[in-house]
């Protein structure tokens, strides 16, 4: 007998199963189709970023391809850019290739290590890695200032580019507009000898803020208007968080960005469709920049997918950070906050989040997902690996009034069920041990005094099971002055406790869901919904705060059964009946048990 390798478990083969049906998209046969025609076989790696010159001198690339996820280190991410980490490390990981994380820090005035912290906690949760054999940091995009200033001066001296003194204004109005080509600026016919002079001023410091900027010289009269000189080097007197007061000039983003990803040896550079119009000065970008021998061919490619809308959510950082400075919500970890850390904190799982991303898939055009797909995945993932327990969320106390003759005085009768229904094949399933005794608590919907048509749990005289306990009658209720019921009442069949040969000697319709009075312990639920009440908060500049739904948290005392109690933060449980809740990870302890609801069981929105 052989001993099961990874590749004949049946997970493995579950796996390859999975991997074999994964839909293709536009962005999949495009990289096959490269990797068929060999676009990129004879690119060279140095085993770091750099120039022509640096990768000439390196290994022929052991990655057959290269993407990257380039974030602004501006804000917490979301779930949007949890589809682009899932798609572009996926991508890498299908077909033999690596994923760069790179900081996009080259705007210097919002950018700030906190939030270069939690990317990399949210990249390595979600379970993507970019660390490669003797390089495990991520990229920054701000390293590569030196070269983006060199490629500045190589486009001025070959006529590509030109110092524009125009005002921001002038400037606006000379570029034209849809119908109407641009005009050239006054200053677009300076030698590169000039340009060159003028522009290492602006790198000295000797301009003010916004007197003039660097722009590439391509056409005026484009009808694509990001050809019409696009600016690419700006002075800006900023403090940046990595290099200091080095530089008073920084890159645009349009010219940064391609640089970036050459430097790195990208093959594909996949980003969201308002991206589109910028494509041709990438590829224009690069075109100069290689014919002067500056960097590496081939040169990357940019591709564009739409962007991820979810309703009920807004995805982005900036309306996100209103959120949490307004507070609307109580941080950037607020579990009905989208972003990855309050996903997290909600009960969500990396394993649910890159079923989401492979379910929604990638396309080219805009359209809405439904936020019931991002649940679904939560609670298939969760089914079979959540601990089932036993919670009280509107207790109320029943009592059953034969226990002390029946079963002894005080008697407290262990009780157990298995914690998964359905444990993965070949295992047993874990065991939770509970007590009965005359008081339990019981959700009060589960009692009614005149039971309406078709009721199969309390009522007077009817029985029913309290689920891995006993069977038990109901004979009524005691209600105080004003009406309100107080206590249920009921008694016991003796011998007929659950997994005993009695247990199946009385018949019942129902089985309903306890915790006992004795061993129960309270606990605080945080029963959460929706953020937004309409489905498409900001769409058509819509202000989303005014569809905040004031309902969206509801905090109550629930009781719990032990082995609810003893979760360590973190931990995920099916309360039965309830739905998935997780042990918050901020504010759960031992001794105080605190449940975040991630999602109920079924699909309930709208119905
Ligand atoms: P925001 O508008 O929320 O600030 P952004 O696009 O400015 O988002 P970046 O940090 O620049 O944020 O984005 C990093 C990467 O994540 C980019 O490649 C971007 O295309 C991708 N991304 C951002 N939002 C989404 C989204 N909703 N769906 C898919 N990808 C996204
Ligand atoms: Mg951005």
């Amino acid at each position: 007998m052989s001993t099961p390798t990874p590749a004949n478990t049946p997970a493995a083969a579950a796996a390859a199963a999975q991997e074999a049906a994964k839909p293709s998209n536009f962005l999949r046969q495009i990289i096959e189709n490269d990797l068929e025609k060999g676009t990129y076989a004879n690119r060279r790696w140095a085993g770091s970023p750099g120039d022509a010159a640096h990768h000439a001198a390196g290994q022929p690339d052991p990655a057959k391809i290269r993407t990257r996820f380039p974030p602004e280190p501006n804000g917490y991410l979301h779930v949007g850019h949890a589809k682009s980490i899932c798609l572009n490390f996926g991508l890498a990981r299908d077909y033999g290739g690596v994923c760069h994380l790179r900081f996009d820090d080259t705007n210097p005035e919002k950018e700030d290590q906190e939030y270069v912290n939690s990317i990399i906690d949210a990249v390595k949760w979600l379970g993507f890695d970019w660390a490669q054999p003797g390089n495990d940091q991520p990229y920054q995009a701000s390293d590569y200032f030196d070269f983006m200033y060199r490629a500045a001066e190589y486009l001025i001296e070959a006529g590509h580019a030109y110092v524009d003194e125009q005002t921001a204004e002038q400037m606006r109005v000379n570029r034209g507009d849809f119908g109407k080509p641009g005009v050239d600026s006054p200053y677009r016919s300076r030698t590169p000898a000039e340009n060159l002079a003028r522009f290492r001023e602006m790198r000295d410091g000797r301009h003010e803020d916004g007197s003039m900027v660097l722009r590439a010289k391509i056409d005026m009269a484009s009808p694509n208007i990001n050809m019409r000189d696009p600016a690419i080097y700006r002075i800006r007197r900023a403090t940046h968080h990595h290099t200091g007061d080095k530089w008073c000039i920084y890159p645009m983003y349009t010219f940064a960005h391609p640089i970036e990803d050459a430097l790195e040896q990208i093959t594909h550079s996949i980003c969201t469709l308002e991206f589109e119009d910028q494509r041709p000065f990438y590829d224009w970008l690069m075109e100069r920049l290689i014919e002067g021998g500056l960097l590496a061919a081939p040169a990357p490619r940019q591709y564009e997918f739409a962007r991820l809308n979810l309703t009920y959510v807004i995805t982005s950082k900036r309306k996100l950070a209103q959120l949490v400075y307004d507070h609307k919500v109580s941080g950037w970890d607020d579990p009905r906050m989208p972003t990855i850390v309050g996903l997290r904190r909600r009960g969500y799982t990396p394993a649910a989040l890159q079923m989401f991303a492979e379910r929604i898939g990638v396309t080219k055009s805009d359209s809405w997902i439904d936020y019931g797909t991002l649940e679904g995945c939560l609670r298939e993932d969760l089914e079979a690996k959540a601990h089932r327990g036993m919670a009280v969320i509107n207790p109320v106390k029943l009592v059953l009034t034969n226990w002390d003759e029946v079963m002894g005085a005080g008697h407290l009768e262990p009780c157990s069920l298995p914690a998964l229904p359905h444990p993965p094949e070949g295992t047993e399933s874990p065991v939770r041990h509970f007590t009965i005794g005359k008081e339990v608590w019981i959700e009060r919907e589960d009692f009614e005094e005149v039971p309406p048509k078709g009721y199969k749990r309390l009522f007077p005289g009817n029985k029913v099971r309290l689920k891995g306990g006993y069977v038990i009658e109901c004979t009524g209720c005691t209600k105080d002055a004003d009406g309100n019921i107080t206590e249920v009442l009921a008694t016991v069949v003796p011998d007929t406790k659950s997994g005993t040969p009695g247990a199946d000697s009385v018949k019942v319709k129902a089985a309903i869901t306890w915790v006992g009075v004795a061993d129960g312990v309270s606990a605080e639920v945080r029963m959460y919904d929706r953020l937004f009440l309409d489905a498409q908060p900001d769409a058509g500049g819509k202000d989303f705060i005014e569809s905040l739904n004031p309902n969206s948290l509801k905090v109550v005392t629930a009781i719990v059964e032990p082995s609810l109690a003893n979760a360590k933060p973190d931990d995920k449980f099916q309360f039965e009946r309830h739905g998935y809740f997780v042990a918050d990870r901020v504010d759960h302890a031992a001794g105080k048990p605190v449940f975040n609801l991630a999602v109920g069981l079924k699909d309930s929105w709208g119905k």
